[in-house]
């Protein structure tokens, strides 16, 4: 991709109203743009992160036999009233249509799921079944201040799973955990595991996977031995107190973003649906459900919160927009111009997925730098009349400072 001719430029200030480093990194670099608060456009970079993000987490959801699909994001309000979401969910988006018909947007889709997958469910013989989607969702949310890491629309992956009973539920949940912590380990995340209470429906306890971060809106208690953590929201410890799992470590606080979540949604939909299936015993059973989220347009802004400095974002290689950012400097000798472009052009080429090549004109040496620096794509790569008389190009990672001179970028 050539520099000159994307249509998003960096900018040195961010928008006043941004006060999240994420937001601002990303607006100030070109890979998103706001509509209004917690709503953002994604620009041609942008887009190539959260697709990476989005690449990752659907290979592990295949892996463990999640069935992909896409469910719409406009449901009639008939589904709402029958699990009694349309009245008691404060976050639920309501449209009136201009024959004064009713429908919400999709805040979780349970609503929909059910219907769809129990209609096709005759026998316990047919369960397990997981089916997923990585879509858009809307919350009316309160508080949108946090960039991407709180939306009024964003995006994530929600799976469902339906099975005969509780233990085999609670074998998947162990699944959908390890793959969980297998999305977020690659990309470069510590995610802890805490409990918290169920949310509107049920009285059982949900698993949330917290990144620590300072940007984060939840408040955990974590234990600096074991792998214990909990939302202080509902803990019965407070920080300081000795480890209640392994009685050795001590609990410490810490502000983290949930990235994603789990829900044991007990029987509550296919009783609200009536759609059961025939079990064992030929007796008719409702199916024990499990929800399963994780907030790909969130853990954008979370990778951007962890790592960054003064000058821009650093990103992990596995969901940079590009490896490679090429900067080809002009000598003032014309004579050896003709080389480096011949050779930035052809990484360029030879790197055509993986590269952005600023070939800007009338851009100086240290705003093009400064730009490298500020999109935080991995490898910046300079040719110049001194690194091809030294032999090559002149490798440096965004995270280091030492350069190294190379012959090729392999
Ligand atoms: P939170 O407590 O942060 O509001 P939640 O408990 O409402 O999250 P879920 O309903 O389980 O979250 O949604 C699944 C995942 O989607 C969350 O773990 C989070 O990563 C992401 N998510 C939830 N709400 C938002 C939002 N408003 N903006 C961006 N991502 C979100
Ligand atoms: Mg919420």
């Amino acid at each position: 991709m050539r520099l000159s001719q994307l249509f998003a430029r960096t900018t040195r200030e961010a928008p006043k109203d941004e006060v999240a480093i994420n937001a601002r990194l990303l607006t100030r670099a070109g890979y998103v743009e706001k509509l209004m608060a917690g709503v953002y456009s994604y620009l041609p970079l942008g887009l190539r992160v959260l697709r990476k993000i989005e690449t990752i987490v659907r290979q592990e959801m295949n892996t463990i036999g999640g069935e992909e699909i896409l469910m719409p994001l406009l449901h009639p309000k008939s589904i709402w009233q029958t699990t009694g979401g349309w009245d008691s969910i404060d976050i639920l988006f309501k449209l009136r249509s201009r024959t004064e018909k009713e429908y919400a947007l999709g805040q979780s889709e349970e609503e929909v799921v059910t219907p769809l997958i129990m209609r096709r469910v005759n026998t316990y013989q047919d369960l397990p079944i997981a089916v997923y989607q990585i879509h858009w969702k809307f919350r009316d949310e309160l508080r949108s201040k946090s960039g991407l890491l709180r939306g009024i629309e964003f995006f994530m992956k929600d799976m469902y799973s339906f099975h005969e009973d509780q233990k085999d539920f609670e074998r998947f949940y162990q699944v959908v955990k390890e793959a969980y912590l297998k999305v977020f380990s690659q990309l470069g995340l510590v995610a802890k595991v805490t409990e918290a209470s169920g949310g509107s429906f049920s009285e059982k306890i949900s698993y949330e996977f917290m990144v620590l971060t300072d940007a984060g809106e939840d408040e955990i208690l974590y234990c600096d031995e074991c792998e214990f953590c909990v939302n202080l929201e509902i803990a019965k410890v407070k920080a300081g107190d000795t480890c209640t799992k392994c009685s050795q470590g001590k609990l410490n606080k810490a502000r983290a973003s949930e990235v994603g979540n789990v829900f044991d949604l007990g029987q509550k939909y296919g009783q609200d649906f009536n759609l059961g299936f025939s079990g064992r015993d030929n007796e008719k059973q409702y199916p024990v459900m499990g929800c399963y989220g994780i907030g790909i347009s969130r853990l954008m802004g979370v990778i951007v919160e962890k790592s960054h400095d003064e000058k821009g974002i650093i990103w992990p290689e596995i969901v940079a927009p590009f490896q490679y950012h090429i900067i080809p400097l002009l000598s003032k000798d014309e004579s050896k111009n003709k080389e480096i472009i011949e050779m930035a052009e052809t990484l360029a080429r030879e790197h055509e997925d993986d590269a952005l090549i600023d070939d800007r004109d009338g851009v100086s040496a240290g705003e093009k730098f400064a730009d490298a620096d500020l999109i935080g794509i991995p490898y910046r790569v300079v040719i110049s009349e001194k690194t091809l008389k030294g032999g090559g190009v002149e490798i440096k990672k965004r995270n280091e400072t030492e350069v190294h001179i190379k012959s090729s970028l392999n």
